[in-house]
């Protein structure tokens, strides 16, 4: 995520109605604008892409809220960190989609701190705007945890640099305009050294993107070819060879996601009715105590990641906020995030898990059968939780590596 560090409004007190009317008046906006297809699609764990993030993007662009987390003089709205979470949760509880992270809290942020001012005023209004997609090139076949050894070479030749490899598990690729990509320009002692940061458009000639389904079948990753590629020096983030050091701050924010704590506990608020559902048809049952006591469990260990988050963020805006707490947030996260859509599964698939696959008959959105079968999905597909965006294990890593010094 980024922090607005610069906003005029960082150190400013302000009482708890200011933030009340803050909320009202984001309710109030939200409800009355975001269309009710988007939110019923949101509600019932739709899966959803650059058509349906596009078009609430521009809602929120038109009004002034396109980049929340962003200063004002780059386009965002100055937002305080309550102001920022409390966003986040008016968007959570009334199901609107999130705003799509690629640009606006990763490579934004990046680009507002170690971009020229060339790219800042090429790159940063489009992601706000929502006229340009980024996605993101780090992972290579035989460098995903151990990324520093990724191989995609980039050489100079005049104006241009000449790119040949290959990524993969690249998300979205398939609908994005710009790839923000990790490469390597030399080779030297340390593999960390030599790597930079290119903003490789998608459409340029030498390009090509493969499909992968995931285990929910759904098709959002893909493997990224990439073949005498010529890209201009000026797509060239920051200096050339200390591009490690970009992608970590990236890396670093990417786990520090502001939105996920409310979604997670707008899913618990699902799962609860589920339950309660199930025990008003069922009675109870010791099989129903034991979800009961799992969904407590949840709900505890909810509030410990909102405490986490808040924790992490301002940290982050003190300056003072180490990898360790970004990573402890992720692990939480991903295993939080994991025992909510199992409970999910385990309350509603057994009569609905052949049903998943996408020739399934349609649906229609918000039907009760629509939003188990989504809940299905959602189980499947958070098995990733633990892998994207560095792995549980790589995460522990960092922890004991920085605690321990390990
Ligand atoms: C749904 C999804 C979306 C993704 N989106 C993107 C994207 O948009 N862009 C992108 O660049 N990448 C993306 N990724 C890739 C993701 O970042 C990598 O999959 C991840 O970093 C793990 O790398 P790997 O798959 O190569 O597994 P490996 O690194 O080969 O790991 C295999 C296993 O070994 C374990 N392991 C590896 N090293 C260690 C160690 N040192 N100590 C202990 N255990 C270890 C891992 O935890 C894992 O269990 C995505 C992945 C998924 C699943």
């Amino acid at each position: 995520m980024s922090i607005d560090h610069d906003t005029p409004h960082a150190t400013e007190v302000r009482d708890a109605d200011f933030y009340e009317d803050f909320r009202a008046e984001l309710r109030q906006f939200m409800e009355a604008s975001c269309p009710p297809e988007l939110r019923a699609k949101v509600r019932t764990n739709h899966k959803m892409g650059r058509a349906e993030y596009a078009v609430w993007q521009r809602i929120m662009a038109a009004k002034g809220w396109g980049a929340p987390g962003w200063p004002v003089e780059y386009g965002g709205t100055g937002w305080d960190l309550q102001q920022r979470y409390i966003f986040e949760e008016v968007s959570a509880e009334l199901d609107c989609p999130p705003l799509y992270h690629h640009g606006l809290g990763h490579i934004g942020p990046v680009i507002m701190h170690f971009g020229s001012p060339e790219q800042k005023a090429r790159f940063l209004p489009r992601i706000i705007d929502g006229s340009q997609w980024w996605c993101q090139g780090y992972s290579e076949p035989g460098a995903g945890s151990d990324l520093a050894s990724l191989k995609t070479s980039a050489v100079r030749q005049g104006d241009h640099y000449l790119v040949n490899g290959q990524k993969i598990w690249t998300s979205h690729a398939q609908e994005a305009d710009i790839m923000y990509t990790l490469v390597r320009t030399s080779v030297e002692e340390r593999k960390q050294q030599g790597i930079t940061l290119l903003a490789i458009p998608l459409e340029t000639p030498g390009i090509e993107i493969r499909p992968i389904r995931t285990i929910d079948h759904w098709h959002h990753v893909n493997e990224v070819f990439l073949r005498d590629v010529r890209v201009s020096v000026d797509n060239c983030i920051g200096e050339e060879g200390t591009g490690w050091k970009y992608g970590k701050f990236l890396l670093d924010r990417e786990r520090l996601s502001p939105a996920s704590v409310p979604r997670l506990i707008r899913q618990l608020q699902q799962v609860e009715a589920l339950l309660l559902e199930r025990l008003r048809d069922q009675g109870p049952s010791p099989s129903l105590h034991a979800a009961l006591e799992r969904l407590f469990l949840a709900k505890a260990s909810a509030e410990g990641a909102r405490e986490m988050l808040m924790s992490a963020i301002t940290e982050e805006r003190e300056g003072t906020l180490q990898s360790s707490k970004s990573s402890a947030l992720k692990l939480h996260s991903s295993e939080l995030s994991q025992a909510i859509s199992t409970l999910a599964f385990d309350l509603s698939a057994p009569e609905l898990a052949p049903r998943l696959l996408p020739d399934d008959e349609y649906l229609p959105v918000g039907d009760a059968e629509d939003c188990q079968r989504q809940l299905v999905h959602t189980y499947l597909f958070y098995r990733s939780r633990s892998i994207a965006g560095g792995t549980s294990e790589v995460q522990k890593n960092v922890i004991a590596r920085e605690l321990f010094g390990a």
